[in-house]
């Protein structure tokens, strides 16, 4: 699912600070990531200083542009052409038959670059009202509210229970 990937790009804080961190975070969600998205024979990715830097470029964009809109502000030009490049990265064709439709990048970096650029991307265009971000300040971490009135406050269990406990002592 494409907001999955998307809510995982990011809370992903300070995962790109370095190519072997940016790989082991890719290793984690790749496989959900390709079966969401299937590049035809997409190349293996090459984790180098280049590629982190352009995931940090690419998630300073993202956080930005969500922010933004789901405080109901303008989304920043500059971070849209910055998701808008990374999505530029790939392509789309009809393949097989009966033809269907899928995705292809023609080098490694790419092959991360985009699916997840694509997930910011639908994320983005859809509806954010769901969008939410946790309740726990020292969390902050976006979910996606699938509650039927909408009221989540925090993103799992252990925030929730971080948050009730202070409380339920001082009622003590
Ligand atoms: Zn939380």
């Amino acid at each position: 699912m494409a907001s999955s990937l998307t809510l995982a790009f990011l809370n992903a804080k300070g995962a790109f600070e370095d190519p072997l961190a940016a790989a082991g975070w890719w290793g984690g969600v790749r496989k959900g990531a390709v079966e969401a998205l299937p590049l035809a024979g997409a190349p293996k990715p090459r984790f180098d200083a280049a590629l982190a830097a352009e995931l940090r470029t690419l998630q300073t964009a993202a956080l930005e542009t969500v922010g933004e809109v789901t405080r109901g502000g303008p989304a920043p030009e500059a971070s849209v052409a910055v998701i808008s490049g990374a999505l530029s990265r790939g392509s789309m064709q009809l393949h097989g038959n009966p033809p269907a439709i899928a995705y292809s990048v023609d080098e490694g970096a790419a092959a991360v670059v985009f699916p997840i650029a694509l997930a910011i991307a639908s994320l983005i265009a859809a509806d954010l009202s769901r969008l939410r971000r946790c309740a726990n300040e020292p969390c902050a971490a976006y979910f996606w509210d699938t509650t039927k009135n909408g009221s989540r406050r925090w993103c799992g269990l252990p925030c929730m229970e971080r948050a009730r406990a202070p409380r339920r002592r001082l009622r003590r």
